[in-house]
Order: C-alpha cells, then sequence, then structure tokens
C-alpha cells in the first residue's frame, strides 16, 4: 500500500475521472465568483504553490479514501541533502519537502504523522474521535483534538460565530459531505439552524484531552482548522529533525520552514479565485503558513435555480457565505490559526475581517480579494506581496 507506484496509479485515475467528468458536460459550471465570466470545472483545486514549482498538485477526488504515502525520494540541492514525499490525506493531496542531513527521515515521520492525524479527525471514519462523537453524541478526545477545538473556539468567539465546527449538519443537508448536491428548502436549512452553535457543546477536560458532549442532532467537522494544524506539527517535526529549510503543501494551503536554503524568502503564489490555472500574485515569505479559503474551491451549480454554491457556509443563516469577497489568504507563524481565520474571514467579509485584523491581527495579515477582482492588502504584507495584474489597496492600522 505505501508506495509510489499505487499513489501514481491512484492519480492517474483521478486525473481520468476528471477528464470524464468534463466529457460528461459537469466542467462547464459557472464559477461562483466570477458571474458568468469564467467556467470552472467541478473539482477542488489547488489555491496556493510556490511559484515556479511544476510539482504542485491540484487536490484530489473524494473517491480515493484511503491514506497513502509515496516513497521518499530523495536527491542533493544546494549543496544540501534534499527530500520530497507526496501524501494523499485528508482527503487531498498534500506534498512535503525539506533540506538538511536528516530530512528523508523528516518527512518519512511527519506523512505518518499526518496519517495519524487523519485518522484522528476525519469525519467519513466512524472510528475517529470526531466520528464516533457524530455518531453517539458524545466521545473523548485527545490532546491533539483538544487544542484544535480550543483554538477553533477562540476564533468561533472573537469571530462572532462565523466559524462555527457544528456546521456539520448543514454541510450534510447541502450535501457537501456526499457530493449528492442539492438546494435545500428554508424549512429543512430552519429546522437545523438551532444546532449550528459549538457553544451548546460541552466540553469537559481531562488530565490529558477532553470529553466532549454534543447536543441531539449535532455535529462537528474540524476540516476547517485540519489541515492548519496538522502544517503546524508537520513543521514542528522537520524542526525536531534539526532542520531549517523546507515547504509543505497540505492541498493548496502552504507551510514555509524557515528561508530557502542560502536565507532568501521562498516565493507563493496566490491563487487566481477565477482561474485555477492562474495566480494573482506572489508573496515572498519565510517561517509562515500561507492559508487560503476561497469559493472556487468546491462548489455545485443547480440547474433549477442556475446558481452556483460552495462548500464555506455561513452559520447564521446555514447558505454559502455570499460576502462580497472571493478569496481570503491568511500569513501567520501559526498554521491553525491562519486555516481557522481563513474560512472565518470568508464568512465575515471584508470591514469585518478587518476589524477583527486591527483588534486581534498581531500574528497574521491578510489578502483578501474582492467580486470586483480588487486586492486588499494589510500592511504587514506591503513589501512582500506583488500583484499579476490586479489593483491593490493597501488596509493600515
Ligand atoms: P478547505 O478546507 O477547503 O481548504 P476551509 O479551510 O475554508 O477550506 O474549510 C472549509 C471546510 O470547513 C468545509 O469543507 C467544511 O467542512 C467546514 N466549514 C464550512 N463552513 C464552515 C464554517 N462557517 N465554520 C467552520 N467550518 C466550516
Ligand atoms: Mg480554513
Amino acid at each position: 500500500m505505501h508506495n509510489r507506484k499505487r499513489f501514481m496509479c491512484l492519480l492517474t485515475a483521478f486525473c481520468l475521472f476528471l477528464s470524464a467528468l468534463s466529457l460528461a458536460g459537469c466542467g462547464k459550471e459557472e464559477t461562483p465568483s466570477s458571474s458568468g465570466k469564467e467556467s470552472g470545472e467541478a473539482r477542488e483545486t489547488g489555491k496556493t504553490g510556490e511559484t515556479g514549482d511544476p510539482g504542485e498538485m491540484g487536490e484530489t477526488a473524494p473517491a480515493l479514501q484511503e491514506d497513502i504515502i509515496g516513497d521518499v525520494a530523495v536527491t542533493e540541492k544546494d549543496g544540501l541533502t534534499y527530500a520530497e514525499v507526496d501524501v494523499y490525506a485528508m482527503t487531498t493531496t498534500m506534498q512535503l519537502k525539506a533540506y538538511g542531513d536528516r530530512a528523508p527521515e523528516a518527512v518519512q515521520a511527519a506523512a505518518e504523522e499526518i496519517v495519524r492525524l487523519d485518522h484522528l479527525l476525519s469525519v467519513g471514519n466512524p472510528e475517529s474521535e470526531i466520528g464516533v462523537i457524530n455518531a453517539k453524541g458524545e466521545g473523548e478526545v485527545s490532546a491533539d483534538t483538544l487544542a484544535m477545538l480550543k483554538k477553533a473556539g477562540k476564533v468561533h468567539e472573537r469571530s462572532g460565530g462565523a466559524l462555527d465546527i457544528s456546521v456539520y449538519p448543514m454541510m450534510e443537508l447541502w450535501g457537501f459531505t456526499t457530493e449528492e448536491y442539492r438546494v435545500p428548502s428554508q424549512e429543512e436549512i430552519d429546522s437545523l439552524l438551532p444546532l449550528v452553535d459549538q457553544d451548546l457543546m460541552e466540553i469537559e477536560e481531562r488530565e490529558e484531552g477532553a470529553l466532549v458532549r454534543l447536543k441531539e442532532g449535532q455535529g462537528i467537522d474540524l476540516g476547517a482548522v485540519a489541515k492548519g494544524f496538522t502544517s503546524d506539527r508537520v513543521a514542528q517535526i522537520f524542526r525536531s529533525y534539526g532542520l531549517e529549510s523546507g515547504l509543505i503543501y497540505l492541498g493548496g494551503n502552504v507551510h514555509c520552514l524557515g528561508s530557502k536554503p542560502g536565507g532568501a524568502d521562498w516565493r507563493i503564489g496566490i491563487q487566481d479565485p477565477g482561474n485555477s490555472a492562474g495566480i494573482v500574485g506572489v508573496l515572498a515569505v519565510s517561517g509562515k503558513a500561507v492559508i487560503t479559503s476561497g469559493a472556487y474551491e468546491r462548489y455545485f451549480k443547480n440547474e433549477e435555480t442556475g446558481k452556483t454554491y460552495h462548500h464555506i457556509l455561513d452559520p447564521a443563516t446555514g447558505c454559502p457565505a455570499e460576502t462580497g469577497i472571493s478569496s481570503v489568504t491568511i500569513v501567520s507563524p501559526d498554521g491553525t490559526l491562519a486555516d481557522s481565520l481563513s474560512t472565518a474571514c470568508f464568512v465575515m467579509g471584508l470591514e469585518k475581517s478587518v476589524e477583527y485584523w486591527r483588534e486581534y491581527g498581531d500574528d497574521f495579515e491578510m489578502i483578501i480579494m474582492d467580486d470586483d477582482g480588487l486586492i486588499h492588502l494589510t500592511e504587514g504584507l506591503e513589501k512582500s506581496f506583488t500583484s499579476e495584474g490586479h489593483k491593490v489597496k493597501i488596509i493600515y492600522r
């Protein structure tokens, strides 16, 4: 199971699956952000990637459920040992790249940790910590899951509930969990809305971890937070192997360990939400996570309404968040925070996100693309972001 050949076979199968989708006409959808201008395929896409890196992969199909670790490839680059491994986990493709004497061991250990975390968190696995809680209404969680719950809890509170991990029953209602998409009736939405409130969930801390109890009918999903937490963990593992330089791609999100060998910043492309093949600009960055949420990542079009519906729901309405922005990128040394905030800010929209940043933004910066194609950039990124043909407006404190 743990071999590159199998991994590549599955990726090839996925590519065929995508072409089949296009042939069947599923690729002719309007993207939610582009009101008729662009076409997009019914699939998830990669978001951010190091520029000039041909190795970046798009996200993968839900049909491939098993976690798979590819073989570690080892070469020499810039006079250092360089190791790279591909991982399929958390229903997405990931790539770990690291420089340093112990890079081969470090990427292998990190890949195994990713798989372990996926087994803790997967909503699709009835035996995961989250799976058990959703099935039984309560369950024990480990210190790692508790750490995520706490950080998500803080962002939930500060964002006025824009991030709410108990949005899961609503995700099910819209068919995002099974890919059997549908537009629910207002009555259906109204009947589930009272359950979407993570404050109703009880967390009883234990010596290690906690006991989590949900209200009847509630369900939780750490999908908005887990990849950021995972990238923090991978960076921590890399450091524990004495590495100072590496890049962690988790389904389009990027976490940079240190700088490039030699000390230059990494150059991370920020994806164009209206065109999966393009970027809106390049960010020069070291030692930070660069995490994006966008309306283009997963969506479906309903023939009856003629509208597209994406996967980030506003917990206040139970519907896809519509706040006039098409993507939010958060840049922070804290990947878990960046992931939580990318989702929260997408739901809050520009003005509220800016208020949030002014109040709590000591440890993060933002790049927000609005539906008119204007890029709003917080001042800490002014010198490090270069736009590719888009107007940029700087937000000051
Ligand atoms: P992605 O995981 O696609 O990179 P996000 O980090 O924005 O993007 O997370 C989106 C996921 O978070 C959704 O697939 C869903 O599982 C969950 N989710 C959707 N809306 C919310 C919300 N308002 N609060 C918390 N989680 C959400
Ligand atoms: Mg997120």
